[in-house]
């Protein structure tokens, strides 16, 4: 959901509800809110040794609390980092690691290295733009 359209919604006092399954409002450490339907997985905890019930999506890093300390996105893992430093040595890292794979396929597979590096190239411009819109 972008972030006007859910002010908008906000504002507005509606969250939208589709389907019949219960929706829960979870929040995102970049300050971000969205209805989703709880995804729950039973487990051991496996310091107490008891029967305990997970919220993937709790476990994906959303809260249910709006967060204190607002965390940025990163664009890099889907995550979210303490600061935005972290966000650009991620996305850098993945950056470095993606042309190192592509180097690597290239010399594995010559022939479709070219279509590869093609994809790696439109894919680094995605990234240049996603940098350029988060250093604004
Ligand atoms: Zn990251």
């Amino acid at each position: 959901m972008n972030k006007e359209k859910q002010l908008a919604q906000q504002e507005a006092g509606v969250i939208p509800i589709s389907g019949g399954m219960p929706r829960v409002t979870y929040y995102a450490p970049d300050g971000t809110s969205e209805s989703l339907i709880p995804n729950y997985i039973s487990g051991v905890d496996l310091k107490t040794k008891t029967k305990v019930t997970y919220d993937r999506n709790i476990l994906g890093g959303l809260s249910l609390t709006p967060p204190t300390v607002l965390k940025p996105h990163c664009d890099g893992c889907q995550k979210w980092h303490n600061t935005q430093k972290e966000v650009d040595a991620c996305i850098k890292k993945r950056k470095a690691d993606t042309l190192k794979w592509d180097k690597k396929m290239a010399k594995q597979f010559p022939k479709e290295g070219g279509e590869m590096s093609d994809r790696m190239d439109k894919l680094e411009g995605m990234f240049e733009k996603i940098l350029e819109k988060l250093n604004e």
